[in-house]
């Protein structure tokens, strides 16, 4: 356990995580650094709030379920609601490579324990989600227990109470690892590769948003096209339209995806795009699209709790307490030993259907 102080760059979702589990066993010497100057300027702020353990990576599988249990008890240890609404995530299968997919993600979620996710037919989908047009769906995949979360909750949940616990908290000025007495975590999202030499390179994603509207309900499951990527939830009354591309402009991305949503939510032909309301935001990517969660190969007191590469939100309980345990009793709880920073050099990328 190091004796020095512990100094987080960055005061998102993660640090804030990080910076909680330390403080509740016990560390008492914690600076939380952000160059913004209040909590939420960096991609938390942006997240739309989706929690799923359909991934198709065991390490992913085991983040979320790790995750998950903590939403569960959240408010009575950080003592914020998180918002977890389990609605539920349907995958879609227009093709049997997207299906093949699907299925193999499923078994690997079944390998890790989590029994949770099923198959279904075109018509259990229909049925699951009975406002999408179905016509060229094959099948898809659907667990109940995945859905909703809160992000700005869960930061504020866990910056409040590590204030509580005597975290310090620094704003307005950038955090940078120049002395060896002092451990740091790194946990500067999207702009990760400047605090330190990390593979976090940041990718835009953009959100479309209809104006308030009762064509679809707050507790629709978030609907997943598994070819394309393009998914549509419902949040605060307005339907969130999101296709993770990247055309060369913003105005032929709304039009693509104006005319996905028109086509397969056949309610939404009528509403119109709040362009006010829409915004964009920054994945954290790694080169595997798989966090980054261990000591640095060459820095032996900086901790890296990067490259979520889109999932931060959802896996940020898990990240704060495997984080904390690293630098407190230098093993696990569980094993996530494939995140460690050292994969990159050594060849060993994380390879399984990522699903999105
Ligand atoms: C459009 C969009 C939708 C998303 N939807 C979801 C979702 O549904 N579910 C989900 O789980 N995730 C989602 N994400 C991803 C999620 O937002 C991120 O994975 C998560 O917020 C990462 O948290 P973080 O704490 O690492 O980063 P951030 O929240 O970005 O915090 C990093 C902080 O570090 C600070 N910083 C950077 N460099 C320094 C420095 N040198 N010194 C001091 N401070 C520094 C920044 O100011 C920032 O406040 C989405 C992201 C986007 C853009």
């Amino acid at each position: 356990m190091p004796d020095g102080r512990i100094v987080i760059a960055g005061a998102g979702v993660i640090g804030c995580s990080v910076a909680w589990h330390l403080a509740v066993r016990g560390r008492d010497d914690i600076v939380v650094i952000d160059r913004h100057q209040s909590l939420g300027g960096g991609s938390t702020a942006q997240a739309t709030g989706g929690f799923r353990t359909q991934f198709g990576t065991a390490v992913n599988v085991r983040l979320s379920m790790l995750s998950r249990q903590k939403l569960l008890h959240f408010r009575e240890e950080v003592g914020v609601d998180p918002g977890y609404q389990p609605s539920g995530y349907l995958f879609l299968a227009n093709t049997q490579n997207a299906l093949a997919e699907l299925r193999s993600a499923r078994d690997v979620q079944r390998a890790c324990g989590f029994t949770e996710t099923r198959m279904v037919g075109r018509d259990e989908a229909l049925a699951l989600n009975p406002y999408i047009e179905g016509s060229d769906i094959i099948g898809g995949s659907f667990c109940p227990t995945d859905g909703f979360i809160r992000p700005m909750e869960i930061l504020r949940g866990y910056a409040e109470a590590a204030q509580r616990l005597g975290v310090r908290f620094e704003f307005g000025h950038d955090a940078r690892p120049l002395d060896p007495a002092v451990t740091y975590v790194n946990a500067a999202g999207a702009w990760a590769a400047e605090f330190c030499d990390v593979p976090v390179t940041p990718l835009r994603r953009r959100v479309a948003c209809t104006f308030t509207t009762d064509a679809l309900p707050p507790d629709m499951p978030m609907t997943i096209w598994a070819d394309d990527g393009f998914h549509t939830r419902v949040r605060e009354g307005r339907v969130l339209l999101l296709w993770p591309d990247t055309p060369p402009d913003d105005e032929i991305w709304m039009d693509e995806v104006v005319d996905r949503a028109k086509k397969r939510i056949p309610l939404l032909r009528n509403a119109a795009i709040d362009t006010d309301h829409c915004w964009s935001g920054l994945y954290e990517m790694s080169p595997d699209r798989h966090a980054i969660v261990g000591r640095h190969p060459r820095m032996p007191n900086v901790y890296l709790a990067n490259g979520s590469s889109g999932h931060g939100v959802m896996h940020s309980p898990a990240i704060g307490q495997l984080i904390a345990e690293m630098i407190l009793d230098g093993t696990t709880s569980v094993d996530v030993s494939d995140l460690r920073p050292s994969r990159f050099e050594e060849g060993q990328l994380i390879e399984g259907p990522t699903l999105l």
